[in-house]
């Protein structure tokens, strides 16, 4: 909820910032009419206003204002923000009377027109008026072609539609517009939008146009996990199980991290390829090479209890508990091994000493731009709509001590 304030007071401050330039522009152009831009700042409603706005006290911040725009003529700018307040506290139909009106007014320049379509569409798509929103965002880019902000709400709203060829266009007009050297995170969300028009495809089992997608996704972020999970995918279901195993395999080398995406799939495909062997050595590697991967630990370990090795299984689970305490998967697999092996007392009690000390707690992965918490790995975050934002909460090992017992 937090996050959400931080996000609103920027945008209201963005749009604050826009609008006091705009004001300031247009009355230095008009020589002679500086009394009235003074008008509006000297007045204490507006300062009050401000204030009020600062500290997120929405209601009275309107109050305020509406006197400052009685006072001063009713500026555009103040009219504008007023409108915005009104959406962000929910009142949608009032906010968008508010900005209707302004766009009614006889000198708008080209500039404000846009400002006004810009919020506008922010208010139809509060509202949930998808094509209403979609018309206002592409007015603005006709009057104003490098609006960021508008292609950034087209592009959100594209995706929302599951527009995914329209929103990687926009995607791309917006990369093409950015001055800064941001080209890395434009190409990592472009492959996000490759992959969804891969799964298109696949939905429509057209391997050859999923594959090409899948590829393309991963040639623009080599990262990319669900690209070359759902490449192997269409490798595996074109017959071809090796040329599916090397694409795993990429995936594994381009991020350890994610590995264990893919190994429910390789578990199965290493037998058939002939690789009788191949996922216990992987999972060995894996461990030998990102100590806290809890996660290579516990697919070792089950694959080891299904193959005459229980107790061996057994500390590389007591290994993984230490690496994520709270992870319910590998208690579960404890007890079963546990007793498999019949409970003996000794292998109990550790288990006890391992847990004693840990701190529990749910939904370990967590969206860095909002904070959203979830239970699984999410590739677009429910409630900012942003691209890979997820990570996963880790707390540090609890045990020591138990790495110099093992
Ligand atoms: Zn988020």
């Amino acid at each position: 909820m937090d996050s959400y304030v931080v996000l609103l007071t920027g945008l209201v401050a963005l749009l604050f910032g826009l609008a006091i330039g705009k004001a300031w522009e247009r009355y230095k152009l008009r020589d002679g009419q500086w009394i009235d831009r003074r008008r509006a700042r000297e007045s204490p409603h507006y300062m009050l206003g401000l204030n009020f706005l600062v500290t997120n006290q929405t209601e009275p911040a309107i109050d305020e204002l509406t006197r400052a725009a009685a006072a001063a003529g009713d500026p555009l700018e103040i009219h504008l923000i007023l409108g915005n307040l009104y959406r962000e506290k929910g009142q949608v139909g009032r906010a968008i009377q508010e900005h209707q009106k302004l766009l009614q007014r006889p000198d708008l320049r080209k500039l404000e027109h846009a400002n006004v379509l810009l919020c506008l569409g922010l208010d139809y798509k509060r509202g949930g008026f998808v094509d209403r929103a979609l018309e206002a965002f592409t007015e603005v880019l006709r009057l104003d072609p490098d609006n960021q902000y508008a292609l950034a709400n087209l592009e959100k709203l594209y995706e929302e539609q599951h527009q995914w060829r329209e929103a990687y266009a926009t995607r791309q007009k917006l990369a093409k517009r950015d001055p800064d050297n941001t080209q890395a995170r434009h190409n990592e969300i472009l492959a996000f939008l490759e992959n969804e028009l891969g799964l298109a495809a696949l939905k429509r089992m057209d391997y050859p146009e999923a594959a090409r997608r899948f590829e393309a996704a991963i040639e623009l972020d080599t990262q990319n996990a669900p690209a070359y999970l759902n490449l192997g995918d269409v490798r595996f279901y074109e017959g071809d199980g090796a040329g599916a195993i090397t694409v795993w395999e990429r995936l594994i080398e381009k991020s350890p991290e994610r590995a264990y995406l893919a190994f429910s799939r390789l578990e199965g495909a290493y037998p058939k390829a002939g690789r009788l062997d191949g996922f216990p050595t992987l999972c060995r590697h894996l461990i030998a090479t990102t100590p806290q991967d809890w996660r290579a630990r516990l697919a070792l370990a089950r694959y080891l209890s299904q193959h005459d090795g229980a107790k061996e299984a057994l500390e590389l689970l007591f290994e993984a508990l230490v690496q994520n305490p709270h992870a319910l998967v590998l208690h579960q697999a404890i007890w079963q091994t546990l007793s498999q092996l019949q409970l003996p007392q000794p292998l109990v009690d550790r288990y006890v000493d391992v847990t004693r000390d840990s701190i529990f707690y749910l939904d370990p992965h967590i969206c860095i731009r909002c904070r959203y918490r979830s239970t699984e790995l999410l590739w677009q975050c429910p409630q900012c709509h942003e691209w890979n934002t997820f990570i996963e909460e880790r707390i540090a090992p609890v045990a020591e001590s138990l790495k110099s017992e093992v």
